[in-house]
């Protein structure tokens, strides 16, 4: 139950982001969506989620390659809610090209939307914490925090530093009733994913169904996709009491992935 809690969700139009978001909001918390997209549906989605629970949904707009946006996000679900009791840091981005073509812009792009945005975030978030005495801070990582893949440098360069993050933050905060760790998904289809598959099919010619079973879940030993709702199962015990003494870890829910 986490009636009266208020959380921030970076990404959270689409993909992992709008689940956790919902799963937040089902659970009683208010909520504060952020992402891209078009406006309208955008808006649709914000009161679709606050129409089919009952608490307040807020959309706030930062592009999280701006550090004074970032802040401002934090600052605006603290004074429009009243408190900030999670920071979910999951907004994310992918490229994959071999390291010696990789885009400059790409490379930087990818550090500041799936790294630097964690720390902006994070560093506005923890003085509301450290008012309230309580907060809890979860990184969305992914398996490639953990172990890489070719042709995804940044991407894994990114997942890999935000859990070192997470580590640090709570060294920090041990103290403070503030825990952070890091979530790390496998492969689940999103549009992050679905692009990826389009990407496969025409750079080695291959069918959807194909890259779907043979590249994309080739590493994942279930050779199923983590679902949505598998991701918030273990968002949910983290941000909850329970969750109290689970800190600076990496929960890896990857269908066996990083066990081989
Ligand atoms: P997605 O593309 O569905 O969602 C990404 C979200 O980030 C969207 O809401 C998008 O608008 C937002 N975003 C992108 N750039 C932004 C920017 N500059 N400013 C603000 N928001 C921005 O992808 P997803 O699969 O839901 O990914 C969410 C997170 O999960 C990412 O960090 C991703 O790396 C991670 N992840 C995904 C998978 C997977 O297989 N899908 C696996 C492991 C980790």
């Amino acid at each position: 139950d986490l009636k009266g809690q208020v959380a921030v969700i970076t990404g959270s139009t689409s993909g992992i982001g709008l689940a956790l978001a919902s799963a937040a909001a089902e659970c009683g918390a208010a909520v504060v969506l952020n992402g891209l997209g078009d406006a309208a549906t955008i808006e649709q989605t914000r009161s679709d989620l606050e129409t089919r629970t009952g608490v307040r949904v807020l959309y706030h707009g930062a592009d999280m390659t701006k550090p004074d946006k970032i802040a401002d996000m934090v600052a605006y679900a603290h004074k429009e809610l009243g408190r900030l009791d999670i920071l979910v840091n999951n907004a994310g981005i992918q490229h994959v090209e071999a390291v010696e073509n990789f885009p400059n812009d790409a490379w930087e792009r990818i550090i500041a939307i799936n790294l630097s945005s964690a720390f902006y975030a994070t560093k506005a978030a923890v003085p509301i914490m450290q008012a309230q005495g309580r907060g809890r801070i979860v990184n969305v990582a992914s398996a490639h925090g953990l172990v890489a893949s070719p042709y995804k440098s940044a991407y894994v360069a990114a997942k890999h530093g935000v859990i070192g993050f997470t580590k640090t933050v709570a060294l920090e905060l041990a103290q403070q009733g503030i825990t952070c760790n890091a979530i790390c998904p496998g492969f689940v289809h999103t549009p992050i994913v679905d692009k990826q598959i389009d990407d496969q099919a025409r750079t080695r010619n291959m069918s959807r169904e194909d890259v779907m079973k043979n590249v994309i879940l080739g590493s994942q030993p279930t050779k199923q996709f983590v679902t949505t709702e598998q991701l918030a199962g273990i968002f949910l015990y983290l941000v909850s009491d329970l969750g109290a003494s689970a800190n600076g870890s990496s929960y890896s829910v990857d269908g066996g992935w990083t066990a081989q």
